[in-house]
């Protein structure tokens, strides 16, 4: 039998970002390494979680879903995460453009030390269908002092990495 795990941190997460950028895939590939190819933008899931291990202490990664409802996000969305996603795609100029708005929403509603990164989902399209270069991302990340990873919720390419950045810097201000 497996005792009880110890909670010793739980970490609100917020993943923002236009629909179909692959955010709920996101969560999907990083809480249960599973990625849904049929998947409908469900409506209703609220959050997801993992329990990872930090400097031999348990963190509850507690990762929210807009869950269908990206035009309607409220400030109880945001309320108390300490770090968000901001996710685009990079097979779509659009969704990076409106960028600027997601982190703008993020600043006006959750805490000033919210942790942000920046995550380019679909990197394994990127040989044929890339509208969005790295360079413009890692640009707009400095200008706006966020981290940033370009990744792959249907690989699974750079997802647990670009997570457990998040966690750890998340970690290192608690
Ligand atoms: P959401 O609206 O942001 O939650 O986006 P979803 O997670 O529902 O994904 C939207 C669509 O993009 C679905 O058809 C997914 O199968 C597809 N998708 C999500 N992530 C990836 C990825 O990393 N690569 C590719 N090729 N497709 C993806
Ligand atoms: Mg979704």
């Amino acid at each position: 039998p497996t005792l009880p795990e110890k909670i010793d941190y739980v970490f609100k997460v917020v993943v923002i970002g236009d629909s179909a950028v692959g955010k709920t895939q996101l969560l999907s590939r990083f809480t249960q390494n599973e990625f849904c190819y049929d998947s409908k933008s469900t409506i209703g899931v609220e959050f997801q979680t993992r329990t990872i291990t930090l400097q031999g202490k348990l963190v509850k990664a507690q990762i929210w879903d807009t869950a269908g409802q990206e035009r309607a996000v409220t400030s109880a969305y945001y309320r108390g995460a300490l770090g968000a996603m901001v996710v685009y795609d990079i097979t779509k100029r659009v969704s990076f453009d409106h960028v600027a708005r997601w982190v703008e929403d993020l600043r006006a509603h959750a805490d000033d030390s919210a942790v942000i990164m920046l995550v380019g989902n679909k990197a394994d399209l990127a040989a044929d269908k890339r509208a969005v270069t790295t360079e413009d991302a890692v640009e707009f990340a400095e200008t706006h002092r966020l981290f940033f990873s370009e990744v792959s919720a249907l690989s699974g390419g750079n997802v647990d990495a670009a997570f457990f950045r998040l966690l750890e810097e998340i970690f290192s201000r608690v």
